[in-house]
């Protein structure tokens, strides 16, 4: 699969989810070439005191989307088409990055 069509493919399957306008998709240029930035923006769940700053549930609400994002890619197959690469302790990543934001 081909990197455009696969960020294309990305967006669409988390926009079942978190609705269209609430995902940015990007695909990384020059010797980035192929890792994908992925960006999606969620309402807060829970009662925070800290609007512009991170709390602790804030933490584990972002933690929790992640590992749900992570989830729908790999269920969708798309995971399997991310890059890998190995750091210096020798454990797998993929090559994207993953925010959530929380509004
Ligand atoms: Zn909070």
């Amino acid at each position: 699969m081909e990197v455009a069509e696969r960020n294309r493919k990305i967006k669409k399957v988390l926009s079942r989810v978190y609705s269209n306008k609430n995902i940015r998709v990007k695909g990384g240029r020059g010797t980035s070439y192929g890792w994908v930035y992925v960006r999606v923006f969620v309402k807060k769940q829970h009662r925070c005191d800290r609007p512009n700053n991170y709390c602790k549930e804030c933490e584990a609400e972002k933690q929790s989307h992640k590992n749900k994002i992570m989830k729908i890619l790999s269920n969708e197959h798309l995971l399997e088409e991310i890059g890998v690469y190995y750091d210096d302790f020798n454990v797998k990543h993929r090559e994207i990055l993953l925010s959530v934001e929380l509004l």
